[in-house]
Formats: structure tokens, C-alpha cells, sequence
């Protein structure tokens, strides 16, 4: 397997372990490699780290909320020079997160500024910022992912995507809470070019997500489907632990089984690594 989402400590949120732990757990269960996601900061360095200590594949990238300076081309264009293989629009920062009432930076500190940030056609005047990280992501042949923003954002970044000769876009969780997704907007979007992520996360913690409704996402999504585990939570279990009852799930759901290994296997090891 190869996990491409996971968090790990040091983190602003608790985690089940330190990226030396979560480490050893893809090498006990045999994975070839994973990503590491942090909302607050670039994990490029300790990323590269993990591949060095661990042996596995360990691709690191960015996350454009409000502690790397939001659409912020700076921070996008010292993370991918530096080896950063990904670009997660605004997550935690976005205006989706902040709607949903789900957990910010800015609330464990009221002094905080409580700023959110989006792209087009939600913010036309982020388009000059955007449409800069988007022209860096396809200069490195790095990912795009759609992080938190909405649908008719992550309709915007496909189109520009495509502009700019971005081979590789990475549908976030399009069916968890935020962006909060339909089967057929996700549908839409995979034709447009996106693949689709579906979490272990979502299994585990999403309220009013059976798996008959993951279901339907893998099957909209077609061969775009990458499965990951976004776990690291310390009530979630190991990482590719909760990966693995993913697929099994989604299996018993009905899905076909070579789709779903491939899916949390090959497909996102080729859309992450070179
Ligand atoms: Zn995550």
C-alpha cells in the first residue's frame, strides 16, 4: 500500500505518533511509502528525514492556510524547490471549515486573526495569487490538491489546471463534511480531470457516512480513486491498519476489489511520486 494522507506529531493537534512511529507502522505492514500532511506547516524536511531513517517512499508538501500566508505562491514556490511534492489548498483556513464550524488554528488563540481564504469564483481577487501557485505546481510536476474549498472552486482550479499543464489533481475527500460533495458533483469533477480521495477518516469518524454512500463515491470516481487513511488521530487505529479496513469495507460494500488495492496502492503512487 501506499497512503497517501496521514498526520503525524509534532502537530497542533494531538497524534497517535510521532513520524518515527508512523513510520514503523508502514514498514511493519509492509506498505512502500506515504504522505505526510500537516495543515500548519511544510513537511518537506521531515519528509525527507522519514525517507532516509525509514526506507520507504515519504513525500512531503504544503498546506495554504493562514500559517504558510494562505494562497501564498511564496511559500509554494520555497516548498516545492526544496523536493515538496504536493500543494493542499486551504484546509483548516477555509472558508468551507469555518461554515462547518470545524476546528482552527485561530481557536486556541482569540488574538488570532479569524481570517479565511478561498479562490474563484468564491474570491476573484485571489485569482492573480492562485493562478501564480498553479503556474509553480506545473513547473515542478507536483500535485494540486483541492484541500477544503467547494465544489464550484475546485470546478476553477481544474480548468486553470488544465491551462497550465497540470498532469496531476488530487480531488481532497470531496465527499467528507467540508467540501461536502454529492456522488454526481464528484462524478463531474473526475471527468473534468480530478482523482478522487476517499479516507479511512471518513469511515471511521464522518457522521451519516455508511459505506454504501463511500460506495457510490469509488464507483463515481471510476479508475480516478485514490483510498488513504487521513489518520493519526489517537482514536483512530494505526494508519495503514485503518487503510486496510478501507478497502475491506468498500469490498464487502460491493466494490470491485482490484479497483479498490489499486487504489490505495498504485494509483497514488503514481500520481505522488517521479
Ligand atoms: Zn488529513
Amino acid at each position: 500500500m501506499f497512503d497517501c494522507h496521514v498526520h503525524a506529531a509534532p502537530d497542533v493537534l494531538d497524534r497517535i505518533g510521532d513520524d518515527s512511529d508512523i513510520a514503523a507502522h508502514y514498514v511493519d505492514f509492509g506498505c512502500t511509502g506515504f504522505v505526510l500532511k500537516g495543515h500548519y506547516e511544510s513537511t518537506v524536511g521531515r519528509a525527507h528525514a522519514l525517507s532516509r531513517s525509514s526506507g520507504l517512499r515519504v513525500v512531503g508538501g504544503i498546506t495554504l492556510n493562514q500559517a504558510a500566508g494562505g494562497v501564498n505562491p511564496a511559500a509554494v514556490a520555497a516548498t516545492l524547490t526544496a523536493g515538496g511534492r504536493v500543494v493542499w489548498m486551504p484546509t483548516a483556513d477555509a472558508h468551507t471549515q469555518q461554515r462547518a464550524g470545524l476546528p482552527r488554528l485561530c481557536d486556541q488563540d482569540p488574538r488570532l486573526d479569524r481570517g479565511v481564504f478561498a479562490v474563484p469564483p468564491v474570491d476573484p481577487t485571489a485569482a492573480a495569487a492562485a493562478e501564480l501557485v498553479l503556474a509553480l505546481i506545473a513547473d515542478h510536476d507536483a500535485v494540486l490538491a483541492t484541500g477544503h474549498l467547494s465544489g464550484p472552486e475546485c470546478a476553477w482550479l481544474l480548468d486553470r489546471a488544465r491551462h497550465y499543464g497540470i498532469r496531476r489533481v488530487l480531488l481532497t475527500h470531496p465527499s467528507y463534511t467540508v467540501p461536502g460533495l454529492s456522488p454526481n458533483d464528484i462524478r463531474e469533477l473526475s471527468q473534468a480531470g480530478g482523482v478522487v480521495e476517499i479516507t479511512a477518516y471518513q469511515l471511521l469518524h464522518q457522521p451519516n457516512c455508511p459505506p454504501a454512500l463511500l460506495a457510490e463515491v469509488a464507483r463515481a470516481a471510476g479508475g480516478g480513486l485514490v483510498l488513504s487513511s487521513d489518520a493519526g488521530q489517537p482514536n483512530s487505529p494505526p494508519p495503514p491498519e485503518a487503510l486496510g479496513r478501507l478497502v475491506d469495507s468498500l469490498d464487502r460494500a460491493g466494490v470491485d476489489r482490484g479497483l479498490l488495492d489499486a487504489a490505495a496502492s498504485t494509483v497514488p503512487a503514481e500520481l505522488f511520486l517521479i
